[in-house]
């Protein structure tokens, strides 16, 4: 369908860890926003006081978002410029923001995502894995599903990025191990663009003896090589 309005919703990206890595387009467009929806205010909070941004905040998160959605829309179309960001990274990438872009296209309003941070990209180009073509899986299931969708995974030839909690990387790992096989390779990034950033590669078996002696601590993307062909 054809947007139909001139009003738009602008997704702008923000830092997952070092604060440079914002835009200049990006930090213009919180500027001039009329309304600014951030997933948790307190730490959008921080962000906007830092770059010295005073505009009206309004929270945007998974337990509220399809309450809200409607008059979101409606401040929109008697246009107000909105812009919708997330804790970190790219909105809508594991984070909030997929409801609200399809509602504004239902719609007819036209949706602007600006280029930007996002943890996926910078892991799978440093993990050295095939990046020509990939999978992103995001958040596996906590518990119910998970083995399942691992095990649908066995077959896929193409590289393949999870996002893990740090508690559960030992445990990706052995499931992996399982459905995947001992050799697979896999590239475990922390904390990227973080003063501990790190990136671990080898085999899966490698990479679990690593963990197992060193506790993973922070935040972890996860990309694993697809079959071999
Ligand atoms: N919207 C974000 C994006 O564009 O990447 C993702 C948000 S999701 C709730 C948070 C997950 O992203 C973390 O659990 C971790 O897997 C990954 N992540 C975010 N920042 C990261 C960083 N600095 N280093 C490694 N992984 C990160």
């Amino acid at each position: 369908m054809i947007a139909k309005s001139t009003h738009k919703l602008v997704l702008v990206p923000t830092p997952i860890g070092n604060l440079e890595d914002i835009t200049l387009r990006a930090i213009r467009t919180l500027q001039e926003a009329d309304l600014i929806l951030a997933e948790d205010t307190r730490t959008s909070g921080i962000l906007l006081k830092h770059l010295k941004i005073s505009r009206p905040l309004q929270s945007y998160h998974v337990h509220n978002e399809h309450k809200t959605v409607i008059s979101i829309i409606d401040k929109i179309e008697k246009g107000q410029k909105v812009a919708l960001i997330s804790d970190a990274g790219t909105p809508a990438i594991s984070d909030p923001g997929f409801l609200l872009v399809r509602e504004c296209l239902k719609q007819g309003i036209e949706v602007e995502c600006l280029p930007g941070p996002t943890a996926f990209v910078p892991a799978l180009v440093n993990s050295g894995l095939p990046c020509d073509s990939f999978v992103f899986e995001g958040f596996l299931p906590q518990k119910k599903g998970r083995q399942t969708m691992i095990e649908g995974l066995k077959d896929e030839t193409r590289t393949m990025v999870f996002y893990e909690s740090p508690y559960r990387v030992v445990k990706a790992l052995e499931q992996f191990i399982e459905h995947f096989g001992p050799d697979r390779k896999v590239s475990l990034s922390r904390e990227l663009s973080k003063l501990y950033e790190e990136t671990i590669r080898g085999s899966l078996t490698e990479a679990l003896a690593h963990f197992k002696l060193k506790e993973p601590k922070g935040e972890f993307v996860i990309v694993v090589a697809g079959k071999s062909t």
